[in-house]
């Protein structure tokens, strides 16, 4: 599997504490002045395209809480090379900059979205903020910040309920609502009997709404399988990372916003970028180091188990 995509963490921050992914009792912030600037993730980028990675997505933390965001989007989108240039957002802070992002050069929006009820999502975010995250969906489809997907995090006890009110928003929007299997982070949800599987969702989708038909969408994300209900305007799709390992068909790398990449969500293993670029290294010594860390991810061929616990909201999910 050729590696062309890169998720890039442009800050550990985010204005929400979703249980699954803010560990408990908070996160240690990273020092402002570790963080990326704009003109260092600038230059990655453009010499990571030297090496084949053709997507990019940024993501955080909530990458709408970096101020100027969007200065950083017309920026990567100058890159020439890039063919897609995404983002992963929570989607409260969206509706206002949805347009500007699209003017930038933004071309998709992928929204998280765990609940379609309003207290059930301020338990699971600690914030009564869904009326904001419904306005950022409605607009980044008014302005084009398509194709958009829908993602759900099921997590037992928590949201399962809540599986058939996300599955209808396909049925009258052009969305993609996914279903994620909550992949373990940290100790702070009990997953093992968190976890539920996408068999299980299917089945609780099927039973309300009658068979799902298999589509065939042409998905550089990877890993999700999609599936469409009778008549419906949109797509239902389940990324089932606990029940089965894709590791095969990983094409992605990560950039933390402290500068490090990392070849595996499930390794420890990461490379220091940002030191050997502060360090005053010039173009072709950072080229050889992303093409050693393109080389290395080659050799991640199956799951490393997790090697430590480790934050979603820092390496960006
Ligand atoms: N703040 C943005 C958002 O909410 O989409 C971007 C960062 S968030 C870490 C990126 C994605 O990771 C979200 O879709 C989120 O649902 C997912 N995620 C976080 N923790 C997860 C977990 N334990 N298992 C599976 N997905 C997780």
């Amino acid at each position: 599997m050729s590696v062309n995509y890169l998720r890039i963490s442009v800050t550990d921050r985010c204005n929400l504490r979703c249980i699954y992914c803010h560990p408990l009792g908070g996160c240690d912030f990273i020092e402002h002045k570790e963080i990326l600037r704009f003109e260092e993730i600038h230059r990655i980028v453009r010499l990571f395209v030297g090496c084949g990675i053709r997507k990019v997505r940024l993501t955080g933390g909530e990458p709408l809480v970096r101020k100027n965001i969007v200065h950083l989007v017309r920026e990567l989108a100058d890159i020439a090379g890039i063919e897609e240039l995404a983002l992963t957002t929570n989607g409260v802070l969206l509706e206002p900059i949805a347009a500007e992002l699209k003017d930038a050069g933004l071309q998709r929006v992928n929204i998280s979205v765990d609940s379609a009820e309003r207290e059930s999502y301020k338990h699971i975010t600690g914030f009564d903020l869904l009326p904001k995250v419904t306005k950022g969906i409605y607009k980044a489809i008014e302005v084009g910040l398509t194709p958009i997907k829908l993602n759900t995090v099921v997590i037992r006890d928590v949201n399962v309920l809540q599986i058939p009110a996300l599955a209808q928003m396909s049925l009258y929007l052009s969305v993609a609502v996914r279903f994620i299997e909550c992949c373990p982070t940290s100790k702070h949800i009990k997953l093992a009997s968190a976890h539920v599987p996408n068999s299980e969702v299917r089945r609780i989708i099927e039973r309300r709404f009658g068979p799902l038909s298999p589509v065939l969408v042409r998905d550089t994300d990877g890993p999700a399988l999609y599936f469409r209900l009778k008549n419906s305007a949109g797509t239902i799709g389940f990324i089932s990372s606990r029940s089965s390992i894709f590791c095969q068909k990983c094409n992605r790398l990560r950039l933390t916003s402290d500068g490090k990449v990392s070849p595996c969500l499930y390794s420890a293993h990461h490379y220091d970028v940002k030191k050997l670029i502060r360090a005053g290294a010039g173009d072709q010594a950072v080229l050889d180091f992303l093409k050693k860390i393109l080389h290395e991810k080659s050799r991640y061929t199956k799951l490393n188990s997790p090697a430590q616990e480790f934050s979603m909201q820092k390496i960006g999910g």
